[in-house]
């Protein structure tokens, strides 16, 4: 057990809670417990420190931009504590602490500017963009660096300050990034809050708060927005997905079966927009099943902290229990397991990469978000069936069309109810794009100067054209 002395909590109580090793299943470290009676001296803080912050753009950019550089260079220290509480191999965890830094840097540079309103009238009307206020942001333990900056850097940049909640999973590489921004960033601008429920609810609630910012699970999203509600606080909400992949009768199966098994698998699966059905043509469904079962089979399992490991564990024993359940009930509805299909014998949650064939599209592991290690795929005999079952959920992340012919496969990409499709690829990002989930995967838009603008407010104003008609 570990022997560190508990932090303070700002302002509160100094207990602490476990953190887990996923690779060992053992706790390695503790992270404070914060009482939420201490949100409201933590929010009171964060209006103080917006009063300043939001007061000059140009200090803003400079701040982020070296926040951005002190991110970087902190690289050495934050990737490993990160693989080690989050489970991911090492080098994805430097990525991850890139994307960071580079996120810093595209929102630092962003300008909302002002626009003319033209209609002709004859006075002279211009929207200029106003900060909101301290910002709560929640997020969850897949992508803790890189899904915390989402929200705080376009945030920060719109001159608000910002109240962030990491998972108990995955609090430790959270604040160790908050200890590096806070060399560039004055106190309180950010702050870092960390422990269980009811945590996030009363942050989500609390009537300091000007805006909510989440990603996390359509269930949480939903009470997420129910808090938010209470006090009619303004809510941003980035939910599950169910994304699909449709297979064309002339893709090239041995050429993107690697590209399709990362777009499932990477961080073990855990991945909103991860590939979680793939339908394939029936002519060549078995192929398919194949080249996908080859690769999981080959695949290297093993603590992310080993440089040879290309899949980690499953991040915590709630999340692998799902990835089991989901996996058994499929295998009793009839399906079988072409790869996996079971936890590997060894310390740690680790789960057989696995490949599913024959699986009735009504099982749990087709309808729902399996978020892990395993991947349905499902066969179909026309274009229409295959864009209909891929339509055919509550979900709405993302999608993606494989084929030798980009137009057709353009051309049914852009039948997919999505917020984002992809041809050949899949979950590839640009920070410049709209992100922006459909049906309950999500309400808002972030990413790019969408992202910038949801954190902020227009303020319109007028004045007479000409003097005489002052
Ligand atoms: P989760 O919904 O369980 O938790 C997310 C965050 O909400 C955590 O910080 C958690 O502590 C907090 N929380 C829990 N109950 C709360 C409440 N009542 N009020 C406020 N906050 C509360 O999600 P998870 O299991 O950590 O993450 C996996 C889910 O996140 C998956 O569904 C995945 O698809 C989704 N996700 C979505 C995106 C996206 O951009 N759309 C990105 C990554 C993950």
């Amino acid at each position: 057990m570990p022997t560190r002395q508990p932090t303070r909590a700002p302002g509160g109580r100094a207990e602490c809670f476990d953190v887990l090793d996923p690779a060992t299943g053992e706790p390695f470290d503790e992270a404070p417990d914060h009482d939420p009676d201490t949100l409201d001296a933590v929010v009171d803080a964060a209006h103080v420190a917006w009063r300043e912050w939001r007061s000059d753009p140009a200090t803003r950019t400079g701040a982020l931009l070296a926040a951005a550089d002190d991110v970087e260079a902190a690289g050495a220290d934050l990737a490993p504590l990160l693989t080690r509480e989050q489970g991911k191999p090492l080098s994805e965890s430097y990525a991850e602490v890139a994307r960071t830094a580079a996120r810093l840097r595209y929102f630092a540079e962003l300008d909302p500017g002002s626009q003319p309103i033209t209609d002709g009238r004859p006075v002279r009307s211009e929207i200029r963009w106003r900060p909101l206020g301290p910002v709560a942001a929640i997020v969850p333990w897949n992508f803790p660096l890189q899904l915390a900056s989402a929200k705080f850097a376009p945030a920060l940049a719109a001159g608000n300050t910002v109240v962030l909640k990491p998972s108990p999973c995955t609090p430790l590489a959270t604040r160790l990034l908050g200890s590096v921004l806070s060399s560039a960033l004055p106190e309180d601008v950010l702050t870092i809050v960390t422990g269980g429920e009811p945590l996030g609810a009363r942050l989500a609630s609390h009537p300091g708060i000007r805006h909510v910012t989440f990603t996390g699970s359509i269930p949480t999203g939903r009470a997420v927005a129910e808090s938010a509600a209470a006090s009619l606080t303004r809510a941003t909400l980035e939910l599950g997905g169910n994304d699909a992949a449709v297979l064309l009768e002339d893709v090239d199966v041995e050429r993107v079966a690697d590209r399709l098994f990362w777009a499932a698998f990477r961080n073990c699966g855990q991945v909103c927009m991860a590939v979680k059905r793939v339908y394939a043509p029936a002519r060549i469904y078995s192929r398919v099943v194949e080249a996908l079962a080859h690769r999981a089979r080959t695949v290297v399992v093993g603590s992310g902290l080993d440089p040879v490991s290309e899949l980690g564990p499953v991040n915590n024993a709630d999340q692998l229990a799902r990835v089991e359940r989901y996996t058994a009930q499929a295998l009793s509805d009839g399906g079988r397991a072409a790869a996996g299909g079971h936890r590997l014998d060894r310390p740690g949650y680790f789960f057989a990469p696995t490949i599913l064939a024959d699986v009735p599209s009504t099982s749990r592991v087709v309808t729902e978000e399996q978020f892990g290690p395993v991947l349905p795929v499902l066969p179909y005999t026309s274009v229409d069936e295959a864009v209909e079952a891929a339509n055919g959920t509550g979900f709405g992340l993302g999608g993606s069309v494989w084929g030798t012919d980009l137009d057709r496969a353009e051309a049914i990409a852009d039948r997919l109810e999505c917020g984002t499709a992809w041809i050949n690829h899949h979950a590839e990002l640009s920070l410049a794009q709209p992100f922006a989930g459909v049906k309950e995967s999500g309400v808002g838009v972030a990413g790019g100067p969408w992202g910038l603008y949801g954190n902020l407010r227009p303020f319109v104003v007028h004045r007479p054209d000409r003097p005489e008609e002052a």
